[in-house]
């Protein structure tokens, strides 16, 4: 994680390269405040939750800045309500298992932002942890979107339902739906269509899928995971929000962190979409996807 995390690590040390020093110091100095607010602000954090974490850190007891800024970022990434180390944290700060609540996952998300990588990371994912998995390739719209998920679907030895190219992306979801209960699947991933161009009719076409998943499988409330792009940082959260509104989200996967130096960008994602983040991508390759736990996620941001 420390890897790929290291575009916004370094982002935040070179604009306040003194993340060791005594926080005494630091207060009594308005230019390093000045330094660390604008280093928080270029790494994404967004200007509300930047002023709250500089108020933490004036009252803070803490001896050194790092351990202050720590406590504050990790406040700032717990959703609302929760008090800190509530939410999905494991004993010693570990990464949770992340289990999705019941059986099927819509992924949704535009184009281009590792929709459909991450699908597959995540069928990879809950094999390893003993789960059977099965893919739905419900972007029938982009025929290279379907492939692609047939070649991860053989190389992870993954079933996928596909449908037919330009065919109706609700009638692969339900299909897809319908057998995972046949079969008694653990999980199962459907994949959906991300183009812009048509906003209007992709967001009635994922309502359907939507409605249709809960159609075959009415017992089963499906949740719905957006994959948002890091390196969009606040035009991802936009979209999102879009989304939301459209079908509610459930989740919340990050990716390409490992591209960008505004890794920050996931404050303003839990504070103003109000959804957990469920992974986040560091990588291209399957293992690059990791349960979100905010201790941790910090640690290695300032460690
Ligand atoms: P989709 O259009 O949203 O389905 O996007 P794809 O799954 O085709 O991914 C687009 C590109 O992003 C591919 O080259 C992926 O390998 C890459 N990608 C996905 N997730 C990550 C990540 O976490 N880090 C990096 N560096 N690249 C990623």
């Amino acid at each position: 994680l420390r890897g790929g995390l290291s575009k916004t690590r370094q982002q935040l040390n070179q604009n306040a390269g003194f993340l060791g020093t005594d926080l005494r110091d630091i207060l009594s100095n308005s230019e390093s405040l000045e330094d660390l607010e604008m280093a928080l602000l270029a790494a994404d954090v967004g200007a509300p939750a930047t002023a709250e974490i500089l108020e933490d850190i004036r009252s803070s007891k803490k001896r050194n800045l790092s351990e202050a800024l720590a406590e504050a970022l990790i406040l700032q990434l717990e959703p609302r309500g929760a008090g800190p180390g509530q939410e999905g944290a494991a004993p010693g700060g570990e990464r949770p298992d992340v289990d999705p609540d019941g059986h099927v996952v819509m992924m949704v998300g535009v184009n281009g932002v590792g929709k459909t990588t991450t699908v597959a990371k995540l069928g990879q994912y809950y094999m390893l942890r003993g789960k059977s998995v099965m893919f739905a390739a419900g972007d029938t719209f982009r025929a290279a979107a379907g492939t692609q998920l047939g070649v991860w679907s053989e190389r992870l030895g993954i079933p996928v339902i596909q449908g037919v190219e330009g065919g109706d992306p609700a009638a692969v979801a339900f299909d897809a739906a319908t057998s995972r209960r046949a079969r008694g699947t653990d999980v199962l991933l459907v994949d959906t269509a991300g183009r812009l161009h048509t906003k209007h009719d992709l967001m009635e076409e994922l309502r359907k899928v939507k409605r249709v998943i809960t159609k075959a499988d009415p017992d089963e409330p499906a949740e719905v995971w957006m994959v948002i792009d890091a390196v969009t940082g606040q035009n991802g959260l936009q979209q999102a929000k879009k989304f939301h509104e459209v079908v509610p989200l459930t989740g919340v996967i990050v990716t390409k962190l490992d591209g960008t130096a505004k890794g920050g960008i996931l404050i303003p994602i839990v504070r103003e979409l109000g959804v957990p983040i469920k992974f986040i991508g560091v990588g291209e390759r399957p293992d690059d996807l990791q349960p979100f736990e905010s201790r941790e996620f910090v640690r290695a941001l300032l460690g």
